[in-house]
């Protein structure tokens, strides 16, 4: 399967998309879902182009993961999640639906069950507000 730039998430990163930004360097975009399964969800997304972990250039990998670590960190200082899911899908039959790699931190809340992959949309207003602060406590 080859790298398609028409997905989403390379419009975004191109600007042509609006998102809910947390942070963003010469290598990678931090964002807001917007159809969150918990109360923080966010996106990591290397700049570099590949569908997902299998075609991705190691050093690419390599260079990700510490963003990752850190904006996993910030979320769960801001949110006060209880625990952090890190997710990240390889191909449609394994839950894939934008096909540009990504990975996803999702707070975990005690006793608060995850909701549905890619369920209803945030609000707007709420995505905003808690990008800023965790932007805030990168
Ligand atoms: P995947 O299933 O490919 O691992 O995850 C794609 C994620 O992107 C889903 O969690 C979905 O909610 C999210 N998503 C889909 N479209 C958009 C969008 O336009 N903006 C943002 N910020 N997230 C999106």
């Amino acid at each position: 399967m080859t790298y398609d730039a028409s997905n989403i998430f390379a419009k975004i990163i191109r600007g042509e998309l609006p998102a809910h930004k947390v942070y963003e360097d010469g290598q990678a975009l931090v964002m807001m879902d917007i159809f969150p399964q918990s109360r923080g969800h966010v996106l990591v997304i290397p700049k570099a182009q590949s569908r997902n972990l299998l075609d991705a250039d190691p050093a690419a990998l390599s260079a990700v993961i510490p963003l990752v670590q850190k904006v996993a960190q910030a979320v769960k200082q801001v949110t006060g999640a209880d625990g952090i899911r890190l997710a990240q899908f390889n191909e449609a039959p394994a839950g894939q639906t934008v096909f540009h790699l990504h990975f996803h931190i999702i707070p975990v809340y005690e006793g608060v069950p995850i909701g549905a992959h890619a369920g209803g949309r945030a609000d707007d207003a709420e995505l905003a507000a808690l990008a800023g602060e965790i932007a805030a406590a990168l």
